[in-house]
This record gives C-alpha cells, structure tokens and sequence, in this order.
C-alpha cells in the first residue's frame, strides 16, 4: 500500500528475492510519494512536495539505491536571511562572523571552542541551556534570529514544545563547513527520483494500481501480508482518535532569468508566511535561461483536505502512537506498517529505506506464524 520509498524498497525486495507477487496501492496518480520528481512544462525537473536532497551515512542504503540508479555529487547549502543579511545555516562560524562585529566574533568563537570543541556540533536548546555570560547572549540571539519563528510557522509549536531532536537536525556547528549536511554519501540520482523508482518496481512480479485508496479494495484482495505505508491512524479508523500531522502548500514560480538566489535553499526564519525558498536547477544541475523555485508555506493538516507530510515529534503525540502500536500487536503481523506516515516517524529518504530493508529481513523474509 503506497507507492513511496519504503513500499518501492518492499516491493523489489519480496519480488526479487522471495519471487512473490507484490501489488502497491497507491492513491495518488504517480509513483515515489513525496520524492516524487518531474519535468514541468519549461523542462525543469522538479520535485513536486518540496526539495529532497539524498544524503546518508549508511554504506548498505547508499549501495542498495546505486543498483538504481547513477548519481550526480552535491552538497546542499542553505543561507537564512536574519537582519537582513543571507547567513550561512547551520549555524556555524562563518555564521558567526557574517552577523557581528569581527572583535566580538572572534571572542565567541573562542568561548565556542572553549566550551565545546572544534568540530562538534550542538543543538540550539542544549546550547541554551549550558551558557552563560557572552554565550547565553549567542544561544538566545540564535534562538530568537533562526529557530523560533522558523519552527512557530513550520509547526505552530515552540522548539522546546517538540522534541528536542528535531531543532538538533539543524544544529549549531563549531567549524566552518557550510554544507548543509556532512553525510559521507549526499548525491542526487542523475536521472531523478522517480526513474529510481521505476527501475526498483520493474519487475514482472509487482503491479501497481494508482488513484486507488487501500481502504477501497483491501477486502477484495487475497493476500497473505499486507504493509501499509499509509497514516497509522487512518488505518485503525482514528479508533483513538487522529495523529497530527503538518502540511505544506507548494508553490511554483518559473522565472525568465537563469538564477534567482546564490544557493539551493534560501530560509526565511523571521520574514512572510514562507519557510523556505528552494531553487531547483542547483539540486538538479540542470542548466537553462529560465529557474524554477519552491516556496514551502506551512499549513495545518486537514484529513481529506491536504497531505499529512510532517508527523510531529512530541510526547503526547508518542503516547496516542503507543495505543496504535498496541492495535498492531493485534493483528499478529498480518498487516506490518512503515514508512513516515506508518510508523509516525519524522524519516528522511534513507531512514525510511533502511526502515523498509530491515522490515524485510525481520518480518518478511521469515515465514508468517500465527499462533
Ligand atoms: P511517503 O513519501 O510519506 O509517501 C506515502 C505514500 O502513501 C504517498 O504516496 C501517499 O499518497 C500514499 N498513501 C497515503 N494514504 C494512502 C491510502 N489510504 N491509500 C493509498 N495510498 C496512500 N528526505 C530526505 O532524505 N531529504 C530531503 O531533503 C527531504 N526533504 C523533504 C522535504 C519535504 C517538504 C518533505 C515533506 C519530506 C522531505 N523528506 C526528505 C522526507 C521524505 O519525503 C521521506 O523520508 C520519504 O518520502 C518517506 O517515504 P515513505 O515511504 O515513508 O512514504
Ligand atoms: N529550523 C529552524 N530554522 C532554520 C532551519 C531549521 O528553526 O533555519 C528548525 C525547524 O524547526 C525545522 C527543523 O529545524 O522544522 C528541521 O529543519 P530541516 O531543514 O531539517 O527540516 P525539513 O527539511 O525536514 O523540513
């Protein structure tokens, strides 16, 4: 069910190596979830629910997609405009230089390097609350420049209302590397995600059924497991009622120039309704007079309305999860979930593969007991 990262990894590995008929429902009309890509009418490729930049420090999940697919090297690099100047982001020294006077830079730079080291990367509320003097001062101008309009439009919550891990996906970086991620593998795949996706389910062994929701056809189908890579919650019903999700709207701009701004992703912490701006061609490096851009404006997710893209990390939304976890057990693995919206995890591309490689080797590759 669902014809995303984890359900495309599924599908290839129960056909390629338990030769087993897989079918994948998916409701929308196109393969790959929300890394799906394409070409717009101007030729650009673009990802059509926000920028997805691949990067992973995991060898198997990084030798698993080369099979399909070739890649093209890039490091995403990200600028934050605050003050009214374009940052580098993560925070890091240059950061730090970019934004005050070089005298009193240098002077946080030492109490950064004092107190934490060079090369160590910390998370703005672990920042927060280990300083003091000079260093509280950074700690709350960081927090209050980059983090908390950033995360208050993202999310309608403050970071310290999530969990702190997700504030810490983005922390404050004591070098000078101003790459987005330090991953050993970042790469996008040459000809785009969902020429990935079409050769992992090209197989005689797995078909697909698009525009289909599950829930319309599940009890027409015989099959021994089912995997849904669907909302957890919808799957139960809501029987404990919904899990909150946010959403994004997308909106596409093609420009008659051939560069808008100087990086991938500009963010917009503190300035309109928009998190970010992403443009294209530099994840793409597709060359052309004309660029296409993203801009990601946070929404409120309504069931039926718009698409739940972001579970949200925080305590009460871990204890309604328990419940359903429990309605799992139930089921005695006859139906197995993954994925973002089934495990209700905050996945990237990776997590979300090597999720759906380890599903297989536990529960799938091993004969089903019910007892
Ligand atoms: P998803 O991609 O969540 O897709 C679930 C699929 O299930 C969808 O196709 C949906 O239509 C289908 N579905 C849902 N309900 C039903 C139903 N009832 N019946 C049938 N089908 C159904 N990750 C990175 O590694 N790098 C990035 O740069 C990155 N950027 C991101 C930016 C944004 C804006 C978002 C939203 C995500 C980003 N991610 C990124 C995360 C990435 O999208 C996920 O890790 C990955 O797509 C998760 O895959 P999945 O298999 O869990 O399914
Ligand atoms: N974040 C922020 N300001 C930024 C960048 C990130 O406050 O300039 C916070 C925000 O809460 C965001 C989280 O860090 O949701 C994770 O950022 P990331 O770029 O990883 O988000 P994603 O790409 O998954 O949307």
């Amino acid at each position: 069910m669902g014809r995303a990262i984890a359900a495309c990894v599924l599908a290839e590995r129960i056909a390629t190596q338990l030769q087993k008929r897989v079918l994948i429902v998916e409701k929308r009309n196109h393969i790959g979830g929300n890394a799906y890509d394409y070409y717009n009418e101007h030729g650009h490729l673009v990802h059509k629910y926000g920028p997805h930049i691949f990067h992973t420090k995991s060898k198997p999940v990084w030798d698993y997609l080369s099979r399909f697919t070739t890649w093209r090297p890039y490091y995403h690099h990200v600028l934050a405009v605050v003050d009214g100047k374009k940052v580098p982001i993560p925070f890091n020294l240059n950061t730090l230089y970019a934004l005050f006077p070089p005298r009193y830079a240098e002077k946080l730079e030492d109490l950064l390097l004092d107190n934490f080291g060079f090369g160590k990367k910390v998370p703005i509320l672990q920042l927060r609350e280990s300083s003091s003097g000079d260093l509280a001062f950074l700690a709350d101008y960081i927090y209050n420049n980059i983090f908390l309009h950033y995360t208050q439009k993202q999310w309608n919550l403050k970071p310290e209302e999530l969990d702190s891990g997700v504030t810490a996906r983005v922390p404050i970086y004591i070098s000078r590397d101003n790459r987005y991620f330090q991953d050993p593998y970042q790469a996008m795949p040459q000809q785009g995600y969902t020429e990935m996706f079409r050769r992992m389910i090209e197989h005689p062994h797995i078909k697909v059924l698009l525009k289909t929701d599950y829930r319309e056809v599940i009890n027409d189908i015989r099959f021994d497991r089912a995997v849904c890579t669907g909302p957890i919650d919808e799957f139960f019903d809501y029987v404990y009622g919904e899990m909150p999700y946010r959403s994004l709207d997308f909106r596409f701009e093609t420009l008659d120039q051939e560069h808008y701004q100087e990086v991938g992703t500009v963010n917009y912490p503190n300035d309109y309704d928009i998190t970010r701006i992403t443009e294209q061609k530099y994840l793409t490096g597709q060359v052309s007079p004309k660029t296409t851009l993203v801009k990601e404006f946070p929404q409120v997710y309504i069931p039926g309305r718009n698409d739940p893209y972001y579970p949200i990390p925080r305590a009460e939304n871990r204890e309604r999860l328990a419940l359903y976890l429990k309605e799992v057990k139930t089921l005695k693995g006859s139906v197995l979930f993954a994925g973002r919206l089934g495990d209700y995890k905050y996945y990237n591309m990776d997590q979300a593969v090597t999720r759906a490689l380890g599903l297989f080797e536990k529960e799938i590759a091993r004969p089903l007991v019910v007892s």
